[in-house]
């Protein structure tokens, strides 16, 4: 029994350019998110859009193009919720295992195995390298009070005030030895 393997939806067969240099073939894509892309506060909304073109090389397969995605952020200071689009240029070269020395290995995720190649880690890389690393929802926002949470974008609160400062607090027992005893 002949049995298909489960095409993930990052699979693209590129028999009509593997070694042929100088053959390429535009690409306009609408995927899902990669299932295990993960960064804390960032939610990626699917569709990913990638447009761009595969390019057949000399060393495997080039694949350049522009990587759009819709963000669903949290403000790294304050919570409060962001979204954003972001784009990316993205160049990467894949390449057949077979085909390099032991010694130059294909990254993983780059391989084209069989006349085909799997975009889930350009996808992955992609959007790793365009999410913001610490979103925010203004220039200089104030945050949330770490004692009680108030948003102090928003209103303050008399926390500072109130709160004694465990610096001096241990010092207040202190009793430096003045020869008086
Ligand atoms: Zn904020
Ligand atoms: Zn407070």
């Amino acid at each position: 029994v002949l049995m298909t393997a489960v095409r993930s939806d990052h699979f693209l067969l590129v028999t009509d350019l593997v070694e042929r240099p100088g053959a390429s073939r535009k690409v306009d894509l609408a995927v899902p998110v990669p299932a295990d892309f993960d960064l804390p506060l960032t939610n990626v909304r699917d569709p990913l859009e990638f447009d761009g073109v595969i390019e057949s090389v000399v060393d495997g397969l080039l694949v350049r193009g522009r990587l759009r995605a819709g963000m669903r952020l949290a403000c790294c200071r304050c919570l409060r919720p962001l979204q954003r689009e972001t784009e990316r240029e993205v160049v990467e070269l894949f390449s057949d295992p077979e085909d390099r020395d032991a010694d130059d290995e294909v990254e993983a995720g780059y391989e084209i195995r069989e006349g085909a190649i799997e975009i889930s880690a350009l996808l992955r890389d992609a959007l790793s390298g365009a999410a913001p690393l610490q979103p925010l929802c203004q220039e200089g926002c104030r945050g949330l009070c770490a004692q009680c949470g108030t948003n102090l974008n928003e209103t303050s609160c008399d926390c500072a005030d109130i709160i004694p400062d465990s610096r001096w607090e241990a010092l207040r027992d202190l009793r430096l030895p003045d020869g008086r005893s």
